[in-house]
């Protein structure tokens, strides 16, 4: 649209490739998904983004905050949008590069404000598209003395890590307005995992049929600009960035963030689903049946077989498996990640 071309034109190459992958996602439609095998991780990455945003929001709210500010960086199409809603936060900010995405998220926004219950108090809501490597986001704000109680920022970070000043500028802008005892959450490839990987692969890449991790060299890792391709199921090929973490938490001290947790996706899913709450919940969000995504698809039922796989593969590895129904090859990738949670000291 006429709003968003300034912006896209400020995006740098990388900047283009990404965005332009992330709205050209928007034509594959629904039909395809369903037949995705990948329903289950994807299930799965939403039940530990809701269990990590779920005790988040306690935590602010423990604190005794009650009008609760969110800022989803990289909202993509808005795939939290119904966990922002279930916290009862009273606003939240948008922010993607990707102009279609961005659309889209505010699209749904409007949907679910609509459905709505009728005493139901919807947050508001505002949507920018801009470069968030690149662009300051409190000059964008509509209400420019809004203050932050939580920056979420889902499977984002690591597209900045190209130069020491685009993961500067996105982490400044995750975390400059954010209040003292704010919280930045997010999830991450772990660096750690990827090159752990590749060292012992015989090639450049490694992977399997669900997502293949792409090198162009390997033995020496730069802290910046060290650039793998992902792809999932041949879906998501877009370059990406190691995130060497102890320079990410040294760099997030200079807006006075201290490191609460990071911990590998297996050992918060370990930690996480003994607890009866997040179990029942993950049961609902992983059940074999059809069970409506966030973004409005169905799961697919694969066959049986593939995933219990994963019941074998976790136990050999000492892991439990996510109730059975990710597959290996799912929880392959699904491990690579890591959540991560800074909190501003006051
Ligand atoms: N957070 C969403 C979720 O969890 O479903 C979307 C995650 S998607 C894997 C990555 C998103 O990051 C894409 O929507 C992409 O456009 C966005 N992104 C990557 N680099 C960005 C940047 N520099 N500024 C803003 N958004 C960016």
């Amino acid at each position: 649209g006429e709003e968003s071309s300034p912006t896209k034109k400020q995006v740098s190459d990388h900047g283009v490739k990404v965005a332009s992958h992330y709205n050209r996602l928007q034509e594959v439609g629904l039909a395809v998904r369903s037949q995705s095998r990948i329903f289950f991780m994807r299930n799965f990455n939403n039940w530990l983004k809701s269990v990590l945003i779920g005790e988040i929001l306690e935590q602010v709210r423990g604190a005794g905050s009650r009008q609760i500010s969110v800022l989803d960086l990289g909202c993509g199409k808005g795939g939290d949008l119904l966990k922002w809603r279930r916290g009862g936060i009273s606003h939240l900010v948008c922010a993607d590069m990707a102009a279609v995405s961005v659309e889209q998220c505010q699209i749904r926004y409007e949907e679910m404000k609509r459905k709505s219950f009728v005493n139901e108090k919807i947050f508001t809501a505002q949507f920018i598209a801009a470069d968030c490597a690149k662009d300051e986001l409190s000059e964008k704000l509509d209400d420019p003395e809004l203050m932050f109680d939580i920056c979420s920022c889902q499977f984002v970070y690591h597209y900045s890590f190209e130069t020491e000043q685009k993961a500067n500028m996105m982490l400044r802008n995750a975390c400059e307005r954010l209040k003292p005892g704010g919280f930045f959450i997010g999830t991450t490839p772990d660096a750690y995992e990827l090159v752990k990987r590749l060292e012992a692969s015989d090639s450049l890449s490694f992977g399997n049929k669900v997502f293949k991790v792409s090198f162009q060299s390997k033995g020496s890792y730069p802290l910046f600009g060290c650039q793998y391709h992902f792809s999932l199921e041949d879906v998501v090929n877009v370059p990406e960035f190691l995130v060497y973490f102890p320079l990410f938490e040294h760099m997030a001290k200079r807006y006075n963030m201290r490191l609460v947790l990071k911990q590998r996706f297996s050992e918060f899913f370990e930690a996480k689903v003994k607890k009866d709450n997040h179990r029942s919940l993950m049961m609902k969000m992983m059940a074999l049946e059809p069970f409506p995504c966030e973004d409005g698809g169905q799961q697919a039922t694969e066959s049986p077989e593939d995933y219990c796989h994963a019941q074998e593969y976790c136990s050999k590895s000492g892991v439990k498996t996510p109730v059975g129904t990710l597959s290996r090859s799912e929880w392959e990738a699904a491990s690579i990640y890591l959540v991560f949670v800074f909190q501003k000291m006051s």
